[in-house]
């Protein structure tokens, strides 16, 4: 090496550690991510210059300060980026347990917001300034919604199945019909919650039909209680037969037995009035003679994840009492979010304009038409030459266990590859993956060989702009090898 290319390689060596932190553009990112933050990340990509320059050679290239700014600039980018992100469901499931199911009302977000930075009277009774419980901001609005004597609110509704079963038959037997041996995605299945609540479960009838006589011969001295479980994500078609809620609540009363229905999702309100299917409501169990219903607070409801526990005030009382109850509460935001969900539903006429999930069930086909309309031209021209978008008709399907056969009539916008393009055999999983690397992830689904956005995800309005401003960023974001090449 000559005096010449040593000069050279010194000069190309990276400056002391604080040196390059004093520079303006490292300053900023101190500003922004903190010290601790920027010397760590800084260490790291010297540190991953070294291990790549180790051996000096002639006529390799030195070290660049702006370069090594922008990688540190990009990695703490990502570092500071949440993990838990909004994206865009146009998955075609309105409620999508992957991606968080109901979304919340704004009269929620915002009785979250006005208790969760400070104190609140979660267990306080400001009248008498006595402890309180934490139920009552919910109880008397779930009385009046659904009919019931009391209620309680538990952390999801697995959780009130498993607190009603191990409050009510710990050690003893609880029939169940074979045809509602249900499993719900994420390992929630009613033998094994059964056992974990301490019950034996005891299966009655068949599959496609099972009779009053079936549980009449089923009940014994170590009989706890007999449950109803509502097949929420599939349907027994053909020659079937169930018994129906009022026989089973009659057989209970003879042996003296609760009778307990675990409904699943459950809506509050006839959704029949909106154009819906109807799907059963608390209300109509208890009527029909149950002593106990559980439902889900972020299905139908579309309220925050919580299981409500609504029945009789003896029953309700024991279910309060036991230990697990503490274990499986729910905590202030979710109480806030819940309450102002629920209490939307004491004006049913604006209920669909004000609870989105509602709301997004309830979009018209004309609606979501004349809004493929604006959105389409818009990722067209994002996409280019590199693929082709349509607008066809689809069906949505509601989700989380709700109405599993039924289907909404909808729109999305379909994307193909271009005639003629190489590997477009991979080309709806590439698009599908630049479309997840934008700033806000849009989830669509493949379908038939083509990329699928059902847009009845995604409502009018702020929505509708942001979902369009960011299609600019798609070839950027994706980079050359996703996205596919023409
Ligand atoms: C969804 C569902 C559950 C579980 O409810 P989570 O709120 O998801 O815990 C239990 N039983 C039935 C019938 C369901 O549909």
């Amino acid at each position: 090496m000559n005096p010449h290319q040593r000069a050279a390689q010194a000069a190309a060596r990276p400056p002391a550690l604080d040196r390059l932190l004093a520079r303006d553009a490292m300053q900023a990112l101190i500003a922004h991510h903190g010290r601790t933050e920027v010397l760590a990340i800084a260490r790291e990509q010297l540190a991953q210059w070294r291990a790549l320059h180790e051996v000096a050679e002639a006529g390799q290239a030195g070290f660049d300060a702006q370069a090594f700014e922008a990688a540190c600039a990009r990695v703490l980018a990502g570092r500071a980026q949440p993990s838990l992100r909004p994206v865009f469901n146009l998955s075609g499931t309105v409620l999508h347990t992957n991606l968080g199911r109901a979304p919340l009302p704004a009269e929620a977000i915002a009785a979250v917001a006005a208790v969760m930075g400070g104190p609140g009277n979660l267990e306080y009774e400001l009248g008498s300034g006595e402890r309180g419980d934490r139920d009552a901001h919910l109880e008397g609005l779930l009385r009046e919604l659904t009919g019931a004597e009391a209620a309680t609110a538990v952390n999801n509704n697995a959780a009130a199945v498993l607190l009603v079963l191990n409050t009510l038959a710990q050690g003893k037997a609880v029939p169940v019909s074979r045809g509602e041996l249900i499993e719900i995605g994420g390992a929630f299945r009613i033998p094994d919650i059964m056992r974990r609540a301490g019950a034996r479960l005891v299966e009655v009838g068949t599959t496609n039909r099972t009779h009053r006589r079936d549980f009449a011969d089923a009940i014994d001295s170590r009989t706890a209680l007999v449950m109803k479980v509502h097949t929420s994500n599939y349907a027994v078609q053909g020659f079937t037969a169930a018994v129906p809620e009022t026989e089973l609540a009659q057989l209970c009363r003879e042996h003296d037995l609760p009778f307990v229905v675990d409904l699943g999702s459950g809506t509050l309100v006839d959704l029949t009035r909106y154009g819906l299917p109807a799907e059963p409501t608390p209300r109509q169990s208890l009527a029909a003679g149950a002593q106990l219903v559980t439902f889900s607070g972020d299905k139908l409801l579309g309220g925050p994840q919580a299981g409500l526990i609504v029945g009789e005030r003896a029953l309700v009382a024991r279910i309060k009492r036991n230990p697990l109850k503490r274990a499986l509460r729910l905590d202030k935001m979710t109480i806030a979010a819940l309450e102002a969900v629920l209490r939307l539903y004491r004006d049913p006429d604006r209920l669909a304009e004000r609870l989105p999930t509602l709301r997004l069930l309830t979009r018209t086909r004309a609606e979501l038409q004349a809004l493929a309309e604006r959105v389409a031209p818009a990722l067209a021209q994002a996409l280019g030459a590199h693929a082709v978008v349509q607008i066809l008709p689809c069906r949505s399907q509601i989700g989380s266990g709700s109405l599993p056969v039924e289907r909404l009539d909808s729109v999305c916008l379909a994307i193909t590859p271009p005639p003629g393009l190489r590997r477009a055999g991979s080309f709806p999983q590439r698009l599908a993956a630049a479309l997840r690397a934008l700033p806000v992830p849009v989830i669509g689904h493949i379908a038939d060989g083509q990329l699928r956005l059902d847009l009845r995800g995604l409502e009018a309005g702020a929505q509708e702009q942001s979902f369009v401003a960011q299609l600019a960023q798609l070839r950027s974001a994706a980079g050359a090898e996703v996205l596919p090449q023409a």
